[in-house]
């Protein structure tokens, strides 16, 4: 008798079947995403290909993920010695991999060297975010958050806590107490930053709020404040870090160090890698009273680092990072049309607003009929996403 997986197989195997069959099993996150339609069966360099074959230029690189490119051929010889030496041993922390050490070291290379920063390794954004919450709660002795208006953390319960927007949070209340927030780039609210305060979290470029940037003045106001009330400061470079804005972190273009650093998508080379990062005397506080505060099975994976440390010798080490500034003028010199407001860039992090989210609308589904695939912002739909 033949196995259901071979028939479930030889079903996924027949081209037309395969949308159809991922809207009935698959649980989507919204009732119809805008590329629901395609299914991506390869993809190289800076393409992704459907099943029949058409070509897709991937403008947003799976969301600030695939910095180096598709099937980059660096990574994929990492992938390979990675998996002949093994995948998965043991769950992160319990014993000594010297991937996850050689992500760590090389993260940390990318850091002031002033600090004696150390690295905990999670699977996605959103647990790096939770990571830092629970760390700086414990390092502060305090509870009350700050986030700022239109941020984006992620979507686990905590994480979510950190969104100001309503509309994704108020289905899932009650959500982690004491949060509130301040407007993204106003000096005044700053003010509002006091000693009850463990933690302000931040995103140095603001991505799904449509790519909005403060000036260093500002920051260096709010990490003076920080440090003035004794509350971390912690940057989320989640999306806007690891080389894409012109500089390897967005932090080190405006003249502060964050106490807790955030980062995911690109760190992990295409693979799921996120981490949290502190100096050693806040992160020291999740090993005691109690141990294992904060736990993870598959927080640097060890295929996801050898991913990572092949896409930091790309971008940190051969400096790729120092293209982007030459290649953000030809995206601005070019990039030109009556409709466009405003082409708001943070290097190769880019939001081309229009007058309104219905013609951004009618672009991106243009777009997808001449082979672009393209995206807007959670809380920006009048703009469209370039990453
Ligand atoms: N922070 C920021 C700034 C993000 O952009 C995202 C993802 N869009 C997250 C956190 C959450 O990351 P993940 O989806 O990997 O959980």
């Amino acid at each position: 008798m033949r196995k259901k997986v071979e028939v479930l197989n030889e079903r996924m195997n027949k081209q037309d079947d395969t949308a159809d069959l991922a809207g009935r099993w698959g649980c989507l996150a919204s009732p119809s995403p805008f590329l629901s339609d395609l299914v991506f069966t390869s993809a190289s360099g800076s393409y992704v290909y459907d099943q029949k074959g058409r070509a897709y230029i991937d403008m947003i690189s799976g969301i600030s993920v695939s910095a180096v490119g598709h099937r980059n051929k660096h990574i994929g010889r990492a992938l390979l010695r990675q998996w002949q030496a093994y995948s998965h041993v043991m769950v992160y922390g319990e014993c000594v991999l010297p991937v996850q050490v050689a992500v760590a070291d090389a993260l940390v290379r990318t850091l002031p060297s002033a600090c004696d920063w150390r690295v905990y390794l999670t699977p996605s954004g959103s647990e790096a975010v939770e990571g830092a919450l629970k760390v700086a709660v414990r390092a502060t002795g305090r509870t009350q958050l700050i986030a700022c208006h239109k941020g984006y953390h992620g979507s686990t319960l905590g994480a979510m806590s950190l969104g100001s927007d309503e509309t994704y949070k108020q289905a899932y209340r009650p959500l982690r107490p004491a949060v509130s927030f301040i407007r993204f780039g106003e000096m005044d609210d700053i003010a509002h930053i006091d000693k009850q305060v463990a933690a302000v979290f931040i995103e140095p470029v603001q991505g799904e709020a449509g790519v909005r940037q403060a000036p260093p003045h500002y920051f260096k106001a709010l990490a003076e404040r920080c440090t003035s009330v004794g509350a971390l400061l912690i940057a989320d470079e989640i999306q806007c870090g690891w080389g894409r804005t012109g500089t390897f972190w967005a932090f080190d273009a405006l003249t502060f160090v964050p106490d807790i650093l955030l980062t995911a998508k690109a760190f992990g080379g295409g693979m799921p890698l996120g981490a949290f990062v502190a100096p050693k005397a806040i992160m020291k506080t999740l090993a005691y009273a109690p141990p294992m505060g904060h736990l993870t099975t598959f927080g640097g994976h060890p295929m996801s680092c050898a991913a990572s440390l092949a896409s930091w010798q790309i971008i940190y080490r051969d400096a790729l990072y120092k293209q982007v500034p030459a290649r953000t003028k030809w995206w601005q010199k070019n990039l030109k049309h009556p409709l466009i407001k405003e082409l708001r860039s943070a290097g190769l992090l880019m939001a081309m607003e229009l007058d309104s989210a219905q013609h951004a609308s009618a672009v991106l589904e243009a777009a997808k009929k001449h082979g672009l695939l393209m995206d807007s912002f959670l809380y920006c739909p009048e703009a469209i996403r370039i990453a």
